[in-house]
């Protein structure tokens, strides 16, 4: 199937509610246009120096979300323009984000990565401190936490990644206001197992584009 084919289908399986993030990391512009060409807007990369490039070279009405792991020292390069950033896993990184959104007269909408994987590889806040970072945020003005992010664990096994989603959206409920109103968990793989733990983003890639190499 093309990508046009791929993204409708998909998009047909997506209640409203949920919003699709095309993940396009590695791949060529052309691709990122013809998804484009089919009416998608929202676009994730992981790589900063990627992202930069693609927006400088694509259109100007895409919304590029920064779904990857992000250094502090990279953050100025995309603060001029992205339109939320996932995987936020440290104050530090909090505060550089508030401090380049300050510089460019912007507020930036972030995402929390919480830890809800078994496996310890991967990035984010552990359930228990995500309260603790909405308070020690709360007087940062430029940018909005507007809600949450996570990985399930790569598995075969549905049932462990449904209760890990489970225990995300356990966390979000917790936490849920006007303004954050944001659960971005499920992938090409799982994604329709997260929506129906509650999910209201997904990150989907391989399952539009093709596989990476
Ligand atoms: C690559 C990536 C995705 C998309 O992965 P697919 O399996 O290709 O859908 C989603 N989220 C993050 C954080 C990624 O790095």
């Amino acid at each position: 199937m093309s990508i046009a084919d791929q993204l409708v289908s998909i998009k047909s399986k997506l209640p409203k509610t949920v919003t699709l993030v095309a993940v396009s990391k590695t791949k060529p512009n052309t691709d990122i246009l013809e998804a484009y060409s089919e009416g998608q807007r929202v676009f994730g990369e992981n790589k900063v120096q990627e992202l930069v490039k693609k927006q400088e070279e694509l259109p100007k009405d895409i919304q590029w979300h920064m779904i990857g792991h992000l250094q502090r020292n990279k953050v100025k390069f995309i603060a001029p323009f992205v339109t939320l950033i996932h995987g936020v896993d440290n104050l530090k990184l909090l505060q550089e984000i508030d401090k380049r959104a300050v510089q460019n007269n912007r507020k930036i909408d972030c995402l929390l990565q919480v830890h809800i994987a078994k496996e310890d590889t991967k990035f984010g806040f552990g359930i228990q401190e995500v309260t603790q970072v909405l308070f020690a945020t709360s007087s940062f003005k430029n940018i909005r936490i507007v809600g949450l992010m996570g990985m399930a664990t790569f598995t075969n096994d549905n049932n462990q990644i449904k209760e890990e989603f489970k225990s995300l959206k356990t966390v979000f409920n917790s936490i849920k206001n006007d303004n954050i109103t944001t659960l971005s968990m499920g992938m090409s793989g799982d994604y329709p197992l997260a929506i129906e733990q509650g999910s209201t983003m997904v990150r989907v890639g391989s399952a539009i584009f093709g596989h990476r190499n």
